[in-house]
């Protein structure tokens, strides 16, 4: 157990408190559940009067996040705050902390996550290899990050990338002018190309004590910079759940962080991990533990924010995480049919192309 987070204020928050979450998509409808099982009251924060996470709410404020009424009733309401989303401007957390709110995670973990060059010196100074980047502002400083990196290199935004979206590979050093302009002329990041063999990630949590749990590592595969499917377990020697678990331990003390963080990793054909990036909530390759462990990653990130002690992250069963993406999550009832399938679906109303609208785990025995 490593030393309690500086914001630690006092005792565990009793059931029958008000949790608040700021954003009221399918991963805040999943804390919110989470909440009310351990007998919270979750209010949900968000812009659209009819959202996933909004729904299961005992309560919605409706307002965006730099809207000061919402976010005094928030404060208000709420004996800590969290969010579902790691873009929240740190102008909104700032507020919110103004008006004597607690919110977790904390400032800086948001700070450095969204922001992709900060995020990756701060993995590199905390011992977290990533691999090697340089930053841009110009056009002639990407040409010139892209000659510093060598090609092919992948160029992204530094702010507001998710889900594949803001990124262009650089196959050769003369094409970084215009991979620049088509990014927006926005400052960006030049990533030197990572071969990994795999990309796998890691769960973890740290509560209010210093106590960290770390759960088993899932093997992920993306379509279109969208995760599609995670196995987990994955099958890993101990040697790399080991450099895994030591990597989030590094993480979660170096950010004084306090809830569930999400680590994507590349593993490389020697055996070493990397980390590609960092996602300071809830996380998709964290669905599987719903079915998969002892306690998911939704009741962990409430127990830590609520200063509970951390549950088991053992894993109980195999699973296959499949998102449901568009008209995919219309085939619900042939899901309902499957012995080994279990459902989990949004709400949401409309199903967009490539919308994630819910998905299933398929378990089975370890
Ligand atoms: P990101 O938005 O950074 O998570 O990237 C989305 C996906 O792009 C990752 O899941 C990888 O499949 C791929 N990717 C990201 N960065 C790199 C890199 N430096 N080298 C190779 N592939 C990458």
């Amino acid at each position: 157990m490593s030393a309690p987070p500086s914001s630690w204020k006092g005792g565990p928050l009793p059931p029958g408190s008000t949790i608040g979450i700021l954003g009221g998509g399918q991963l805040g409808r999943m804390l919110a559940q989470a909440a009310s099982k351990l007998g919270f009251d979750a209010v949900v924060l968000e812009r659209d009067a009819d959202s996933p996470a909004g729904r299961v709410a005992v309560r919605c404020l409706v307002g965006a996040y730099d809207d000061p009424a919402a976010l005094a009733a928030l404060a208000e309401a709420s004996a800590i705050v969290t969010y579902e989303f790691e873009n929240v401007p740190a102008a909104t957390v700032d507020h919110l902390i103004g008006l004597g709110a607690e919110v977790a995670p904390g400032p800086r973990a948001l700070a450095v996550a969204q922001d992709r060059v900060e995020e990756k010196t701060f993995l590199n100074a905390h011992g977290a290899p990533t691999v090697a980047f340089a930053a841009a502002a110009t056009s002639d400083e990407a040409v010139d990050a892209a000659t510093r990196i060598g090609t092919p290199c992948l160029m992204k935004t530094r702010r507001e990338g998710y889900d594949g979206k803001g990124q262009r590979w650089v196959e050769h050093p003369a094409d970084a002018a215009a991979a620049f302009t088509a990014l927006g002329g926005v400052p960006v990041i030049v990533e030197a190309a990572c071969d990994f063999t795999r990309e796998l990630s890691v769960i973890a949590a740290r509560g209010r004590d210093g106590a960290t749990a770390v759960y088993p590592l899932a093997e992920n595969h993306h379509e279109h910079g969208v995760l599609r499917r995670s196995i987990a377990p994955a099958r890993v020697t101990p040697a790399l759940a080991d450099q895994a678990e030591r990597i989030a331990a590094r993480i979660l003390s170096g950010l004084d962080y306090v809830g569930v963080i999400g680590v994507e990793l590349f593993e490389l054909a020697d055996g070493r991990l990397l980390v590609n990036e960092i996602a300071p909530r809830v996380h998709n390759s964290g669905h599987w533990t719903q079915d998969g462990c002892e306690v998911d990653q939704f009741e962990q990130h409430i127990r830590a924010v609520a200063g509970w002690p951390l549950g088991p992250t053992r894993a109980i069963a195999q699973v296959e995480m499949l998102n449901l993406l568009g008209e995919e999550a219309d085939a619900w009832l042939k899901y309902a049919a499957e012995p080994e399938t279990r459902i989990h679906l949004y709400g949401k109303r409309e199903a967009k192309p490539g919308r994630k609208m819910g998905h299933i785990n398929r378990v089975k025995p370890l």
